[in-house]
């Protein structure tokens, strides 16, 4: 028997191996892999419970993924959920009046933003999990259809959150979520933070010729976040001691849904475009999939690059696969593949149901998973006094990694899940990236386990733990505990702040035990006969330890910022800083009004208050007095202020980034595409669409040699 987190697991799995039948009927024997089927049958009184808990159940898991952006089950765990209930539903109708979320579309809305309602509903997808449920999609539209020359277009399912984009006459006037398909939140103002989302459509293809704008379109798409991305927030998150997050739908979810537009700026949502609601003109609309992919990359929009076309069950199946086999060298998350109709004529002969379009069918693919054995539990110790459990694994292939360590999130996450040292646990690789357990193999469980108990003193100094009453987070709240300085010196030191090199883990460890460090400040501190009083370092890497400390004295001021820690500033935050105060000495004294507009108020008050604290001012004039040096951001002229920039081709001398570089340094912007407001193209070798589209609507083009006559100029 199976047991997975959550409530109720092992009974939904036995009330649907009695259904096994009906599943059948439903779904595929796939997508129920751990159900077997028996003779025994429900009573209706036991189906209308069965039904009505699988309903509680869903809600709670809905509000949970939709509204919360934290679900507590895996996608493949909630899709059976709703399988289960929909074969419930079917073989007693009966027990199954009322409302039933197994066929309603979740919603997002969270009451937290104005709702607009969608001039076209949008619908959702019908799922499939395995070949047979692919091959039935593509023999009923043939079927109902009457003919077997069809054309299918076969996308990669972005993993990420459904919104439709409203363009005007070109213009982007609204962004509004899935919600419950009628209406949703409008994210208008959030979404504008997107940088390849056009404020305007190009009219104009780059190849000069027209492309027509309707009136108004509604544009459906995914808001999601890169995985390069969710692993720089998780890295700093990590580096600050902070939770992680597990997957990167989640993130994207709840970072749109922030209510501050500038919190959403600081994490790089993207978007892409697969679809359309209202248009007007109707004529304006394409008559194919292929057609609408080609018009949104007119427009400038970000689409679908890698999709293919099938034209048999065969080709549709292999080109599923194939997009299931490059997952891992994806640049954002995928969690299937969507079959579409390409002919918009014949889709709309085929119509749709209540939920979803009839001539499309999304294909999940299945999360890659291995059972192995939970042989510890540690507590880490963040840099904040952050208490992080790990789960220690015997090491275990997934897909194409070795996975030895899981978070296991915080204490309420353990308590809840009743995980245990020495059980078998179910590990999942969650957006592809993070491993995380989603499940206990409760039959494996030794008779003499027991639940583990949270430490409630930090296992680094033993002081008793704390938790904030508003968090589930536990923290060491001892300023000075070994694992929090350890932490500090670590984050300094790390490639992502000042990088200085040689100084590892256990060699930050040793000075930090040997009571060598206390502040950041004492690095710089260190002498030759400290380094050599140490074991294994020897003469030679004592001098290069220095040297790299000396070095380090000259480095771009906001890694020396965002080394420091300071509370809620990450890299980002930390150049904004960097760019703004141009020295330290002006960070430290800097009044609320003088901080860049980007930062959010409750994170000025932080860094404020931070160096209002006599201890962390020491800090930064122990810092200078040491002949610690950060070197200003480079020096900006605003010779090219409010100028946009489009690169194209090749430069003789310059790479692309060295010249986005000087452009930015002197106060412009580089832009991906050419547009009426476009100022100059920078134009190399093998210059294509770009250079034509500068020369059709006269924007100056302008070569290496002239770009750096400019900047000498002034
Ligand atoms: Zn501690």
């Amino acid at each position: 028997m199976i047991g997975f987190f959550g409530r109720g697991w092992a009974a939904a799995l036995c009330f649907a191996m009695m259904w096994a039948e009906v599943l059948r009927a439903v779904s595929s024997a796939s997508g129920v892999e751990a159900i077997i089927a028996t003779s025994t049958l429900l009573t209706p009184d036991k189906a209308r419970a069965r039904v009505d808990t699988l309903r509680r159940e869903i809600a709670h898991h809905d509000e949970l993924y939709y509204k919360k952006s934290a679900p507590e089950i895996s996608d493949a765990a909630y899709d059976r959920l709703k399988r289960e209930l929909a074969a419930l539903e079917k073989g007693f109708p009966a027990a199954a009046t009322g409302d039933s979320p197994s066929d309603s579309l979740g919603d997002d809305r969270t009451g937290a933003f104005p709702l607009y309602r969608h001039r076209e509903r949008m619908l959702s997808l019908d799922k499939s999990y395995s070949e047979a449920d692919l091959r039935g999609f593509y023999a009923r539209l043939t079927k109902q259809l009457g003919r077997a020359d069809l054309v299918y277009v076969v996308e990669p399912k972005f993993d990420g959150l459904a919104v439709s984009v409203t363009y005007q006459k070109g213009k982007l006037v609204r962004a509004v979520t899935r919600g419950n398909g009628l209406e949703g939140d409008d994210v208008t103002a959030n979404a504008r933070t997107i940088r390849a989302l056009p404020r305007e459509l190009r009219a104009t293809a780059p190849d000069g010729s027209a492309n027509p704008l309707p009136d108004v379109i509604e544009l459906r798409g995914e808001i999601y976040l890169p995985l390069a991305e969710f692993t720089r927030i998780n890295r700093e998150r990590e580096a600050a001691g902070e939770a992680t997050f597990a997957h990167p739908r989640n993130l994207a979810a709840g970072t749109l849904k922030q209510l501050d537009p500038r919190e959403v700026a600081e994490r790089k949502l993207a978007i892409v475009f697969y679809g359309w609601g209202a248009c007007a003109p109707i004529t304006a609309l394409p008559a194919t999939q292929r057609e609408f992919h080609a018009r949104v990359r007119a427009w400038g929009l970000p689409g679908l690059e890698n999709f293919s076309t099938a034209r048999t069950a065969d080709e549709i199946w292999s080109a599923v696969q194939a997009f299931d086999r490059s997952r891992p060298q994806l640049a954002f998350p995928v969690d299937g593949a969507v079959v579409k109709l390409d002919s918009v004529p014949l889709r709309n002969e085929v119509g749709a149901t209540e939920h979803a379009p009839r001539w499309a069918m999304a294909y999940k693919f299945s999360p890659d998973r291995a059972e192995t054995q939970l042989l510890a539990i540690t507590v880490q110790v963040g840099r904040t006094g952050l208490l992080t459990p790990v789960a220690e694994l015997a090491p275990v292939r997934l897909a194409g990694s070795t996975i030895a360590r899981a978070s296991l999130h915080n204490r309420a996450e353990i308590a809840r899940s009743d995980i245990r040292v020495g059980d078998f646990v179910y590990v999942e690789k969650a957006g592809e990236i993070i491993p995380a357990i989603v499940g206990v193999n409760v039959a494996r469980r030794s008779a003499t386990s027991h639940v583990f108990v949270f430490p409630t003193q930090c296992p680094a100094c033993q002081t008793a733990v704390v938790q904030a009453s508003a968090e589930v987070a536990v923290r060491c709240p001892n300023i000075d505990c070994p694992a929090q300085l350890t932490r500090r010196f670590q984050h300094f030191v790390s490639d992502a702040a000042v990088d200085i090199e040689g100084f590892g883990p256990a060699l930050i460890d040793t000075l930090v035990v040997r009571g060598r460090i206390k502040t950041i400040p004492d690095l710089y501190r260190l002498r030759l006969e400290d380094l050599l009083a140490l074991n294994g370092v020897a003469a030679k890497s004592a001098d290069r330890l220095l040297a790299a400390l000396d070095r380090s004295k000259h480095v771009e001021l906001w890694r020396v910022i965002y080394g420091l820690g300071l509370p809620q500033i990450g890299s980002v935050s930390a150049k904004a800083l960097a760019r703004k105060f141009g020295n330290l000495d002006a960070l430290v004294v800097a009044r609320p009004e003088d901080f860049p507009a980007t930062l959010r108020a409750t994170t000025i008050a932080g860094v404020v208050a931070y160096f209002k604290e006599p201890k962390n001012r020491a800090v930064v004039t122990d810092l200078l007095a040491l002949g610690v040096q950060p070197t200003a951001p480079v020096a900006t002229s605003t010779i090219f202020a409010g100028k946009i920039f489009v690169l194209t081709g090749t430069l003789p001398n310059l790479t692309r980034a060295q010249a986005e570089g000087k452009i930015l340094a002197a106060g412009g912007k580089v832009s991906g595409s050419v547009s009426r407001k476009t100022d100059y193209v920078l134009a190399g070798e093998g210059s294509g669409a770009k250079l034509e589209a500068a020369r059709t609507l006269g924007v100056a083009v302008i070569e290496e040699t002239r770009l750096l006559e400019m900047l000498e100029e002034n």
